[in-house]
């Protein structure tokens, strides 16, 4: 799985970084970067809550086409 963020989206709101501050970070502007855009498949839960908090629809999870999920 990979994580994509779209930083033009983004304003700042933080629950990505609330949810999973091992992904995401706030970059000086405020905006989201993320920490680990590859994470572990055991972390999918996380990262799925904070795709669904995003009040902008900046961030999104892209599942591997090779994993077979
Ligand atoms: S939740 Fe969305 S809008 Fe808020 S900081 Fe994270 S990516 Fe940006």
């Amino acid at each position: 799985m990979r994580i994509a963020a779209d930083r033009d989206r983004c304003i700042g709101v933080g629950h990505c970084v609330r949810t999973a501050p091992d992904l995401f970070d706030s970059g000086e502007d405020g905006r989201v970067s993320v920490r680990n855009s590859e994470p572990d498949e055991s972390r999918a839960e996380d990262v799925r809550t904070a795709v669904r908090l995003c009040p902008n629809a900046a961030i999104s999870l892209l599942e591997d086409p090779t994993s077979g999920a």
